[in-house]
């Protein structure tokens, strides 16, 4: 396999995995941002020849560092990403870099007939009618490595499409679940990048308190399975132990239940469909474990609201929604936009971009561009 942001979270988390299946997974290729150092030693201790450097001053820094190994091939920036992403050897890549810079690589590695992990859930939002489409052609497996969308595809294995009458994705709720709405507007970044369950970096846990990440994985579940907007919905659940509910025609639904630990989905995907022993205990039932249920609260959560607007309208409106609440959530976590200013902000940029459906990925790349400097534009008066 082909791993690419090794050094992040969910390739942290994909390390451990792999130190504990060496004998089914060999990795071929790690690739990381900005992190050399950590890439030099993940080459050394998996062995791996083929390395990659997006950021072009840190590939420089990678060169003359000396850290890796003799024979280590190393290449730098999106080409150097490409072309570990279609390295001959590799039979399944998985995207965990952040935001938009996973795209073309995801892309080039479907096209070279490999199976694709998505951890990287931008990808299926801008573009998740081009990924679909190259993975018809040309035969790849898409295996979901977000924990939701795990749960889904485990839990709609074997049942025909016309069966399934709609998904329930849950969500923490975040850091601010039980917080009274005034308390909301002094919200700091500190506040923010503390998250009751899931260890993950600070946008996305920025996006778990506002919901703007669920809203966003209701858009990548839609691409995954092939769903209409209304039949993707969402419940908080504040253990994170239930994943996810599939809803049957029937009135039957499956769950997915798992310790919240991005090494089960990373497992599940890696090995898929075989099953073998987790890095990370299974869930103790000779504890108490209480399960509680609630509906969102859509006036707490407007960044929610927002994403399942852009979803139905479809076309590059969920790119305009991704692209104007990475402008925001930024300007937050840099101390100049208040938190209940994040909406603001994404709703005032899907009014400012004008509409269209994309017909190529160069003009999906386009309205992402046009909505950042359109949010870029609307942050000044929310200071
Ligand atoms: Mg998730």
């Amino acid at each position: 396999m082909v791993l690419l942001g090794a050094t992040g979270s969910i390739g942290e988390s994909t390390l451990r995995v792999l130190s504990a299946h060496r004998d089914r997974l060999e990795l071929v290729g790690v690739a990381a941002r900005t992190n050399h150092a950590r890439l030099a030693q993940i080459a050394r201790d998996f062995g791996v020849k083929h390395v990659a450097v997006y950021d072009e001053a840190a590939g420089a820094a990678a060169r003359a560092s000396g850290a890796f190994p003799a024979g280590t091939v190393l290449r730098t920036g999106l080409p150097g990403l490409i072309e570990l992403a279609q390295l001959p050897a590799a039979d399944i890549v998985l995207v965990a870099v952040v935001g938009t810079t996973g795209l073309e690589p995801a892309l080039a590695a479907l096209a070279a007939g490999k199976d694709l992990a998505l951890a990287s859930k931008e990808i299926l939002v801008l573009a998740g009618k081009f990924i679909m489409a190259e993975a018809r052609r040309h035969g790849g497996k898409l295996l979901p490595v977000d924990s939701e969308h795990s749960a889904v595809f485990q839990c709609l294995e074997g049942h025909p499409q016309a069966g399934i009458r709609r998904i329930v994705l849950t969500a923490s709720g975040g850091a601010f679940r039980d917080w009274p709405h005034e308390r909301l507007a002094h919200v700091t970044p500190e506040d923010a990048t503390k998250h009751p369950n899931w260890s993950m970096g600070p946008k996305i846990t920025v996006d778990s308190a506002t919901l703007a990440n669920k809203g966003l994985e209701l858009i990548e579940a839609q691409w995954l399975f092939n769903l209409r907007p209304e039949q993707c919905t969402a419940v908080l659940h504040p253990q994170s132990i239930v994943h996810c509910l599939v809803e049957f025609t029937d009135g039957a639904m499956l769950a997915q239940l798992s310790p919240p630990s991005m090494t089960f989905p990373i497992q599940h995907a890696l090995l898929h469909p075989d099953r073998a022993p987790g890095v990370e205990p299974a869930l103790d039932f000779t504890r108490l474990l209480g399960l509680e249920f609630r509906p969102v609260d859509e006036l707490r959560f407007p960044c929610f609201n927002l994403a399942r607007q852009a979803m139905v309208a479809g076309g590059i409106a969920p790119a305009v929604f991704n692209a104007a609440n990475e402008v925001a959530v930024a300007a937050f976590l840099g101390g100049r936009l208040p938190f209940l200013a994040i909406p603001r902000v994404i709703d005032e940029t899907l009014q400012d971009v004008k509409h269209f459906e994309p017909e190529s990925l160069a003009a999906v790349l386009e309205a992402d561009a046009a909505a950042r400097r359109a949010a870029t534009a609307r942050l000044r008066r929310h200071a």
